[in-house]
C-alpha cells in the first residue's frame, strides 16, 4: 500500500502522507522512495503547477525520520551515504522548479521539518498538537537533512541554534513568530489556504520574508561574519556549560551551522553528513537511542505479565491530603487527564491551599499556552474539596498523600474505603512504607496499590507503580495506564523498602555523607558528581529533598538492609541542629530570599570536619557511582524492578543518573561485570564490607553475562 495518496485538483497535487499501519508518519525507505518518484512525475507533468504536502494522520504532520533505520547502521560509511541520499532528495524537493506548500498540523519533528523547510511555503494549525522542532541533539545526533543549513537561513543563526542545539519544539504560534513557518491558521481551513497559497505561489506571487536578524543588533549579529563569530563562540560556551562535553551532538551541530554559513550549503551538507556519521555509530547517541526506545515500550507495557485485563477507565479521582504532594498530584491529574479531581484534608484552610497549588499549575500552563482559556476555565471547575468524603462514592481512584505515618494512613484508607465503590482504586503516594502494609487496613487488599510520585510533581517525569503479591491485575493495569495519562514514564516496582529509585540513591547519598565527614568540601563533592553526568550533585539533591525527609528513608533501609545501608552520623546531626535544607533556608549551602548562595561553612563546624585535601578524588569519585552501581544490581536481582531496562529508565527519569551512560546497568555492562566485581572487591578491602560485590555482579563477571544480553 503506498504512503502517499496524491489528488489532483485545479493544477494543483494534493500530497497526502498516511504511513500504513503505523499511527504517526516518519520517513522510511519507502516514503523516500515514493517521494522521488512523484518528485519526478510533478517535474515532467505540465498539468502539475503546484503541490501541497499534507498528512493523513490526526495528530502528526511528519514525527521525523525512522530510528529503526538509522540504529542499524553498523558503520561510519554506510551512515554517511544514508544521509547523502536523503540530503539528495530533500534537494530535489527544494528544486522542483515548481512551488511546493507544508500543510502542518500536528507535531512537525526531525526530518518532517526539515522536509518542510525545503518546500516553498508553510501553512502550520493554530493547534496545541502542531509543535515544530528539531529534536536531533536529544538522541545524541544533529539534523542532517539540510535542518543545519535552511534553518539559519530562514530565521537567522541565533535562533535557529537556540532550535537545533536544545532540541526544543515550538507551538505553532511561536514557530510562525519566528519565521519557522509562514502561516499560522485554524485547523478547519488548512487545506483551503495550503491549496490557496499554492496557487498564488504558481501564479508568480512570492512571499515577503523579513530578512533574518531584524534590527541593528540582530543584523550585526546574524548578517555579518564578525557577529556570527561572536554568536557561535557563546553558543558554544552555552553548550559546554549545559553538556559539559558529554554530548558531542550539540557542538557537532554548532559546527554543522557554521561551517554552512561560511562555505555555503553544499559544504555545509558534508559536514552535517560525515558527522552524523559518527555520531550515530558512537557510544552516547546509542544510549541517548536505547532510553528512547525503552521509554516508547514501557509507553504500550500494561505493567504486568502475561494476559492484560483492561484498565479501568478512570473519570473521577480523589485525593486524600491537600498539601504538598496531594495538592500537585491534584492539579497534574486534572491539566494532563482532564479528570474530576475531589481533594480532602483535615481543615478548610489546607483544602484551600491545595485547591490554590492545582489551580497554580493549570495558571502556568495558559502561561505557557500549552491550554487555550477555555480550556483553562474548563479544567479549573473540575477542581473542587472538602472535609469529608463528599463525591467519594463516584471515585474511580484515590491517591493517598497524609502524612507519611502508618497509623493516619491506616485511618484514612479504612474511611475512604468505606466512602468509595467496590471497585474503586485505593492508591498510596508513601515513599518509605511497604503498600502491603498500608493494605492490612482494608477489606479489599487486592485494591491497594503504591503510586509513588516525585516532587515536583509536574517536572518529574517518573512515577513508580507498587504492586504488592496481593495486589489485582486489573489493580495494577489501571494505575498504570492512569500514570501514563499523566505524562509519565511508570515502572511497575516490587514492594520492597525504598522501592527502586530511593533504594539505588540511598547508598550513594551515605557515601556522600562520609566523604563530607572526612574532609571532602561541599562544592567539590558536588562538582565531582555533576562532571560525572548527574544534573546536581548529592548535597544539593539531598538539600532540595529536605534532610528530614531523606533521614526517614534512610533510617527505613537501615532497618531492612542492615549496616551496608547505614547513613552518616553528621548527616543527622545536620537535622538535629535545624538544618533541613532548601525548605528552611538552611542546608548544607546557603539560602537567601529563595537563592541559593555558596556552601554553608558553618556545616563543617557542626560535622567538626575541615575541607582538607587529604581526601583523593578519583577515590571519592569511584565510591559513589560504585556504591550505586552494586545497589542496583542488588535490587535487580531482588526482582525489584522487573527488567534492566526498567531499573535504567527509572534511574535517568527519577534522579537523573547521566543518560548518556544509558542507567546504571547499562553502564555497569559497559564497564565489563569483571571489572566492577574487582573494583568493588577492592574497595571492600579498603571500605569496608558495604561495597562487597552483589551476587548477581559476581555471576556475570564470572561467566561473562551482561544484564543486557543481547546488546
Ligand atoms: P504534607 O505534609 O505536605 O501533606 C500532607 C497533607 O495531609 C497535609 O495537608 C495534612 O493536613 C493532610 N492530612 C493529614 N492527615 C489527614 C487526614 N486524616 N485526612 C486528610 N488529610 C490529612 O506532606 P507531603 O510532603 O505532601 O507528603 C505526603 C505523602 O507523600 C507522604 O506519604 C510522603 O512520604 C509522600 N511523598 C512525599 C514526597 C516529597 O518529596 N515530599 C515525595 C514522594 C512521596
Amino acid at each position: 500500500m503506498p504512503a502517499f495518496r496524491v489528488d489532483a485538483r485545479d493544477g494543483l497535487a494534493l500530497a497526502r502522507l498516511d504511513l500504513p499501519g503505523e499511527s504517526v508518519n516518519k520517513i522510511t525507505r519507502s516514503v523516500r522512495d515514493e517521494l522521488d518518484a512523484l518528485l519526478t512525475e510533478w517535474a515532467s507533468d505540465s498539468r502539475v503547477r503546484a503541490v501541497v504536502l499534507l498528512s493523513g494522520k490526526p495528530d502528526t504532520f511528519i514525527a521525523g525520520a525512522d530510528i529503526d533505520e538509522f540504529v542499524r547502521l553498523s558503520s561510519v560509511a554506510e551512515a554517511r551515504e544514508l544521509v547523502r541520499q536523503g540530503q539528495a532528495l530533500i534537494n530535489r524537493l527544494a528544486d522542483l522548479g515548481k512551488p511546493v506548500v507544508a500543510a502542518i498540523h500536528g507535531a512537525c519533528l526531525g526530518g518532517g521539518l526539515e522536509a518542510a523547510l525545503a518546500c516553498t511555503y508553510r501553512v502550520a494549525t493554530d493547534h496545541p498538537k502542531t509543535v515544530l522542532g528539531l529534536p536531533e541533539v536529544q538522541l545524541g545526533i544533529l539534523p542532517a537533512a539540510g535542518g543545519c543549513q535552511r534553518l539559519p537561513r530562514l530565521i537567522g543563526a541565533r535562533a535557529a541554534l537556540d532550535m537545533i542545539l536544545t532540541g526544543k519544539t515550538l507551538p505553532a504560534s511561536r514557530a510562525g513568530k519566528a519565521g519557522v513557518v509562514d502561516e499560522v491558521v485554524h485547523p478547519a481551513i488548512l487545506e483551503t489556504a495550503a491549496s490557496s497559497v499554492a496557487a498564488r505561489l504558481a501564479d508568480g506571487w512570492r512571499p515577503r520574508r523579513r530578512a533574518a536578524g531584524r534590527g541593528i543588533a540582530g543584523f550585526l549579529m546574524d548578517r555579518t561574519p564578525l557577529g556570527r563569530r561572536a554568536v557561535f563562540a557563546l553558543a558554544r560556551r552555552g553548550v559546554l556549560r549545559q553538556t559539559r562535553g558529554h554530548y558531542p551532538a550539540p557542538l557537532a551541530a554548532l559546527r554543522a551551522v557554521a561551517h554552512g554559513l561560511a562555505y555555503g550549503v553544499e559544504a555545509g551538507l558534508e559536514m552535517e553528513a560525515a558527522l552524523f556519521a559518527e555520531l550515530a555509530v558512537g557510544d552516547v547517541s546509542r544510549n541517548l537511542v536505547r532510553i528512547f526506545f525503552a521509554t516508547s515500550a514501557l509507553k504500550k507495557d500494561p505493567g504486568v505479565t502475561g494476559q492484560a485485563p483492561p484498565p479501568r477507565p478512570v473519570r473521577n479521582v480523589a485525593i486524600i491530603g491537600a498539601g504538598f504532594m496531594g495538592a500537585a498530584i491534584g492539579g497534574v491529574a486534572v491539566a494532563q487527564a482532564g479528570v474530576d479531581v475531589r481533594f480532602r484534608d483535615t481543615d478548610l484552610a489546607r483544602v484551600g491551599q491545595g485547591l490554590a497549588t492545582a489551580r497554580s499549575i493549570l495558571d502556568e500552563r495558559l502561561k505557557r499556552r500549552r491550554i487555550t482559556k477555555f480550556e483553562h476555565r474548563r479544567l479549573t471547575a473540575l477542581l473542587s474539596g472538602g472535609t469529608g468524603f463528599e463525591g467519594f462514592g463516584r471515585a474511580d481512584l484515590v491517591i493517598e498523600a497524609v502524612f507519611e505515618d502508618l497509623k493516619v494512613k491506616h485511618e484514612v484508607f479504612r474511611a475512604a474505603e468505606a466512602a468509595v465503590p467496590d471497585d474503586c482504586v485505593l492508591a498510596s503516594n508513601t515513599s518509605t512504607i511497604p503498600i502491603a502494609r498500608v493494605a492490612e487496613a482494608t477489606r479489599r487488599p487486592e485494591r491497594v496499590i503504591g503510586m509513588h510520585f516525585f516532587s515536583p510533581v509536574q517536572r518529574m517525569p517518573l512515577l513508580e507503580v507498587i504492586a504488592p503479591d496481593r495486589t489485582a491485575p486489573e489493580t495494577t493495569v489501571t494505575a498504570v495506564a492512569f500514570g501514563r495519562r499523566l505524562g509519565k514514564t511508570v515502572i511497575v516496582v516490587r514492594d520492597r523498602p525504598g522501592f527502586w529509585v530511593n533504594r539505588i540513591l540511598a547508598p550513594y547519598l551515605n557515601e556522600a555523607g562520609r566523604l563530607l565527614e572526612e574532609g571532602l568540601g561541599i562544592e567539590a563533592l558536588d562538582a565531582m558528581m555533576v562532571t560525572f553526568g548527574f544534573p546536581v550533585g548529592p548535597l544539593t539533591l539531598l538539600d532540595e529533598v529536605g534532610l528530614d525527609v531523606a533521614a526517614k528513608s534512610a533510617e527505613v533501609l537501615q532497618q531492612a538492609f542492615g549496616d551496608r545501608m547505614a547513613p552518616a552520623k553528621g548527616v543527622h546531626r545536620l537535622r538535629e541542629a535545624g538544618r533541613l535544607g532548601r525548605k528552611n533556608g538552611l542546608g548544607f549551602y546557603q539560602y537567601r530570599n529563595g537563592k541559593r548562595r555558596g556552601a554553608d561553612r558553618r556545616v563543617y563546624d557542626l560535622l567538626g570536619a575541615a575541607p582538607r585535601a587529604a581526601v583523593a578524588p578519583d577515590e571519592a569519585l569511584a565510591r559513589m557511582v560504585y556504591a550505586m552501581l552494586n545497589e542496583a544490581a542488588l535490587a535487580l536481582d531482588e526482582g525489584v524492578v522487573r527488567s534492566a531496562r526498567d531499573g535504567d529508565v527509572g534511574a535517568v527519569f527519577g534522579i537523573g543518573y547521566p543518560a548518556f551512560r544509558g542507567g546504571p546497568l547499562r553502564y555497569l555492562d559497559s564497564l565489563g561485570p569483571a571489572r566492577v566485581a574487582a573494583e568493588l572487591q577492592r574497595l571492600e578491602r579498603a571500605w569496608g564490607e558495604r561495597f562487597r560485590p552483589a551476587p548477581l555482579v559476581l555471576r556475570l563477571a564470572e561467566t561473562g553475562g551482561r544484564f543486557y544480553a543481547n546488546a
